[in-house]
């Protein structure tokens, strides 16, 4: 089969109606104060899709206000948290009830394929929504011993006002990952969606007042990354910034919060994951692994298997066949049903993933296949696959987050787990063998907080999830999600007389 757009033709079933542009602050929908608004574009035509409030520092200050109230005086950090729990479970009712929409708001917005949305991102949003709803009464602290005059016990108490700046690449599961924790622990938020993808978060936003989430708790500010996304991190009342993005960002994020109110600071950045492939395993199932970790939205995934180690003995006939399988992935309009992949989500994302297959052709990697955009419009780009990469060319050390993979020779597991460490990010890596012996050698030296063993993309909400290196700290999912926004108080009482 050959790489293909459907037929160019862009589907205009279930496209959704927009019916949320402005900020929400307060409980409310909002112009913004300087009254601009910026357009958001439809990547498969090019075209406005609708035309949404810029909020910039002005109206950072009202949500902050907003959320500062919320947090001082409100009922949110002070209910219990069965209560916040049961209003939160409510939110996911809601989500659950809309599911379809949703998935349509980000297929319309970022080129996200609908039936994926449907059938994994959302509802996957939604399973880690109703884990915090779940976690929000089991927070405790400990007792504490201490010396024979002193008693003490922990509590963990809610951060404050969050400011949760997001990416386009999962907006609306994005928008579950980070609201998620941080309402279980009884934080108010500001959140900053990516310029790109504004609608599904504030589609959201709604449906959290309407299951009862007290105004203020959350408030959406769309706009850029240099106006409303620094005012958050510069913010001095916000106590808390939750960033994913790029490295670069996640620098500024950093400064900024060090040069005004030494905010907390957790950061999800780059990646450039190695999945390694033994020669032990089933040649068909890795090649069917390495597409769908390289591959999966469109290769804008932080996680994104793209460089690829292939042990030797079973190295020509993985090239082989992988090169051939890569153009079964139907490329196309996201609402169709048979496309596998979508448009890039932006022009500059577009330009920028084209410009890595230059370079990787002029630094002399040879183009196993695709390497072109496709179809009269849109930013469609073939699924591509470089082999003869050298560990310093650009498409090995540089995350691209497009369609484009490095294949990789190698003979030992020593050469392996060196050549996979060697990368300045630290954010996932694959193991592929039926030997377990290896799989766990690998899995301990590999720097990267999450590694997958026969599997790839294998998320789930108990399992937390982040950076080594410079793809940044802290972490997604699970409890240690959770204790991001929480800080520990000790509270410590004299004991008269105590023998013990
Ligand atoms: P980006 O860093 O440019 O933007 C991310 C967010 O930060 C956007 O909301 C943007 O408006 C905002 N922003 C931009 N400049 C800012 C500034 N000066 N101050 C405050 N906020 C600012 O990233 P992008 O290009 O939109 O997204 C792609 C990048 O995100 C990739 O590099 C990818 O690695 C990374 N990413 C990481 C993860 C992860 O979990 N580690 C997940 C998704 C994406």
């Amino acid at each position: 089969a050959e790489t293909h757009i459907n037929g160019n033709s862009i589907s205009s079933l279930k496209i959704p109606k927009i019916k949320f542009t402005k900020l929400f602050i307060n409980g409310e929908f909002v112009d913004s104060v300087s009254g601009r608004t910026f357009e958001t574009i439809d990547p498969r035509t090019e075209e406005k899709i609708a035309d949404i409030a810029e909020g910039d520092g002005v109206d950072v200050d009202l949500a902050v206000k907003a959320a500062r109230v919320a947090f001082d005086h409100g009922p949110w950090p002070r209910m219990s948290g069965s209560e916040r729990g049961r209003i939160m479970m409510k939110f996911v009712d809601l989500v659950e009830e809309n599911l379809e929409e949703i998935a349509a708001l980000d297929a319309i917005d970022v080129g996200k394929v609908l039936s994926q949305g449907k059938t994994r991102e959302v509802p996957f949003g939604i399973s880690v929504l109703r884990y915090y709803a779940g976690a929000a009464d089991k927070i405790h602290g400990k007792t504490l011993k201490l010396s024979s005059q002193l008693q003490g016990y922990t509590l963990y108490e809610p951060i404050g006002v969050v400011g949760h700046i997001i990416p386009w690449n999962f907006p609306v599961g994005m928008f579950f990952f980070k609201t998620g924790p941080a309402l279980a622990a009884g934080c108010t938020m500001v959140v900053k969606p990516a310029e790109q993808s504004p609608l599904s978060a504030l589609y959201c936003a709604h449906l959290a007042k309407l299951a009862g989430v007290p105004d203020g708790v959350i408030n959406v500010i769309t706009g850029y990354g240099p106006t409303a996304g620094a005012a958050i991190s510069s913010h001095m009342d916000i106590d808390c910034v939750s960033f994913t993005g790029s490295t670069e960002v996640g620098r500024l994020i950093m400064q900024a919060a060090a040069t005004s109110n030494l905010k907390s600071v957790s950061l999800e950045l780059g990646g450039k994951s190695p999945l390694i492939i033994f020669d032990d395993v089933d040649v068909d199932s890795a090649v069917n692994l390495a597409l769908m970790g390289g591959f999966a939205n469109k290769g804008e995934y932080c996680v994104c298997s793209s460089r690829i180690f292939v042990q030797e003995g079973i190295y020509d006939e993985f090239v082989t066949k992988i090169a051939r399988n890569s153009k079964g992935i139907t490329v196309g309009d996201p609402f169709e049903p048979s496309t596998i992949q979508g448009p890039q989500a932006d022009k500059a994302q577009y330009e920028k993933v084209l410009s890595y297959i230059e370079h990787g052709k002029r630094q002399g990697a040879t183009l196993l296949s695709g390497g072109k955009p496709c179809g009269e419009k849109g930013y469609y780009i073939e699924p591509t696959i470089f082999t003869n990469v050298k560990d310093d060319m650009l498409i090995a050390t540089d995350e691209i987050f497009g369609p484009v993979i490095c294949v990789i020779k190698f003979k030992t597991i020593e050469e392996a787990i060196a050549r996979a460490n060697s990368s300045t990010y630290g954010l996932a890596a694959g193991i592929a063998t039926k030997d377990l012996n290896i799989a766990n050698i690998v899995s301990r030296s590999i720097r990267a907080g999450i590694v997958w063993i026969n599997c790839y993309l294998a998320f789930d909400a108990d399992a937390p999830y982040g950076g080594y290196k410079m793809s940044g700290f802290g972490r997604e999912f699970g409890m240690d999600a959770l204790y991001k926004y929480l800080q520990v108080k000790s509270v410590v009482t004299p004991i008269h007389n105590s023998p013990w």
